[in-house]
Order: structure tokens, then sequence, then C-alpha cells
């Protein structure tokens, strides 16, 4: 499969989307994929299950957000 270089996870998505949209939301996947703060326990260790879900794998906690990915305060 050829893949565009700088659309990388967006690159699925071809013509109906513009090349702005594409941006914006590969830099929102990217986040989301990386390991988040726990607001409970402040740990680097929530990884996203699925859409909305959250897992932190330090207090076993699990809790939904509708956030893509969580605010590091
Ligand atoms: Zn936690």
């Amino acid at each position: 499969m050829v893949r565009t270089r700088k659309l990388k996870s967006t690159a699925r998505f071809r013509a109906g989307f513009g090349k702005t949209v594409k941006e914006r939301l590969r830099k929102v996947e990217e986040k989301s994929k990386k390991r988040q703060k726990c607001p409970y326990c402040k740990k680097l260790a929530v990884k996203k299950v699925s859409k909305g879900i959250w897992y932190c794998r330090a207090c076993k906690k699990k809790f939904a957000s509708r956030n893509y990915y969580l605010e590091n305060k």
C-alpha cells in the first residue's frame, strides 16, 4: 500500500477530506495513541481502550471521557 508521507495514519481517507482536515485529525490521533496522565493517580499509565474509554494500568481504573486525549493538568 502506498502511503503519503505527510499524512501518515490519515492516508486511508482519500478524496473527500481536505488536507487541513486530515492534518488536524492526524495530530489528534497521534496524541490519543500515546499514554496519558491519569487524573486519579497522576501516573502516565492511561491508555485508550476504545473510543471514549480510558484505562489506567497503575490504579486499574476505567473511565470514560468524551475527549480524544486527556489534558495534562
Ligand atoms: Zn491511575
